[in-house]
């Protein structure tokens, strides 16, 4: 890894001017700078010719350009492509691009592992181990859009928006990591690195309350909560922030939101797990819940992992749910599975190179990266 201090990925406009300002540059050439690095993807300082030879000076040796090291790099026959990062120390973190016909997204991890530890979420099973930063949260969408040809497209202006859309629906939970997230996302919106609009960027949150408030006031994007349960006592068990946060403040929390939103909805999350939070029953305590609330359902089928004890719905729960929540005048969609060949879903592939890394570490034996179950049988 380059040891040279300032990673520049990180720093958004403010962070970036003040670094030219303490090298007594002028403000603009961190505008410059933040062009040549996310509109063109360069990390060469040789190459950014418009800059003073004195600014380059500075960059050479106190900045760097710092990349994730890719484990695995690996195409769905479905064309999802996920990439799995390995982030140090055992670490490893996945980010995943879904193409589409009318956009192209990218879902992007904000920690290794994860503090909330849902029942029905691998990352959680794996704990929480760190934080990434900006720079690490930036890193995914910069090499991806290298990896897609983004860059390629157009020598010297903006990256081809082969990536329109980021759902921050990767590993962690991005409102427990909030500064490094709200950094990456500055990056994101702005008009001189990535310029994505803030429609089309999407924290999901399992409902971190003070924070969406943060949020709301720092950088108001779209926001998708994971809701997976209508009532305290089920939530507390899947989700179990619920206990700190629970539904009454979560919806509070929603409404207010959306006084700021840049859609005029919150998007519902909703896991379906047979015979826990599927049944017709539950479908009516939910439209009591979110009554009076603009919102839409996103209904995920459930990636199985074998600790969690845990079943996918039936398609035909999932269909009369559906259809509970559409009869009541509620957009309702049924998240199509994509890339289950390589496990794009939902930390599924990190889980996998953690579990193993972890047990090798306990045996003594040397750490080796594994492929999960169903990339190996997909050979
Ligand atoms: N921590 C944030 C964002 C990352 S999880 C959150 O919870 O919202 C992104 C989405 O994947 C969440 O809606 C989460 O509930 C869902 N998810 C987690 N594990 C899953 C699994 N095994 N199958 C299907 N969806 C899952
Ligand atoms: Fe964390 Fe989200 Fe997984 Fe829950 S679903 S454990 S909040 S990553």
């Amino acid at each position: 890894m380059d040891s040279r201090p300032l990673n520049l990925l990180g720093l958004d406009a403010a962070g970036l001017k003040a670094a030219a300002l303490s090298w007594g540059e002028k403000p603009f050439r961190a505008t410059q700078l933040m062009r040549w690095l996310h509109q063109r993807g360069v990390a060469d300082f040789s190459a950014m010719t418009d800059l003073a030879k004195s600014f380059r000076g500075h960059l050479e040796a106190q900045a760097c350009v710092r990349t994730l090291e890719v484990v695995r790099d690996h195409t769905s026959s479905d064309g999802t492509r996920k990439w799995l990062f390995d982030v140090g120390a055992g670490d490893a973190i996945e980010t995943v691009f879904i193409p589409e016909t009318d956009r192209g997204t990218l879902c992007v991890s904000t920690q290794a592992g994860c503090a909330v530890n849902c029942r029905f979420c691998s990352t959680g099973k794996q704990g929480f181990s760190r934080n990434l930063d900006a720079g690490e949260i930036i890193a995914q969408l910069w090499q991806a859009n290298h990896a897609l040809g983004a860059y390629q497209a157009d020598a010297g202006l903006k990256p081809d928006r082969v990536i329109s859309n980021v759902v921050f629906m990767g590993m962690g939970e991005p409102l427990q990591n909030y500064a490094a997230t709200l950094s990456a996302l500055r990056i994101m919106l702005d008009d001189h690195a990535y310029g994505l609009s803030r429609r089309r960027v999407t924290v999901s949150t399992s409902g971190v309350v003070p924070m969406m408030d943060r949020l709301r006031e720092d950088c108001p994007v779209s926001l998708a909560v994971s809701l997976h349960a209508p009532n305290d006592r089920l939530r507390d068990d899947l989700v179990p922030l619920n206990r700190k946060y629970p539904l009454a403040e979560l919806m509070a929390a929603c409404h207010r939101y959306l006084a700021h939103a840049p859609r005029d909805f919150i998007t519902f999350e909703y896991v379906m797990l047979d015979g826990v939070n599927d049944t017709p029953e539950h479908a009516r305590q939910v439209l009591a819940l979110v009554r009076g609330l603009p919102c839409k359902f996103n209904l995920i089928p459930f990636n199985p992992f074998p600790e969690s004890g845990l079943i996918k719905s039936s398609p035909a729960a999932v269909k009369a749910f559906a259809q509970i929540l559409l009869d009541a005048g509620i957009v309702t969609t049924v998240r199509k599975t994509r890339g289950e060949d390589i496990d794009a879903a939902c930390g599924q592939l990190a889980g996998e190179v953690q579990d193993r890394t972890r047990l090798a570490e306990r045996s003594g034996r040397p750490k080796t990266i594994m492929l999960t179950r169903s990339a190996q049988e997909a050979r």
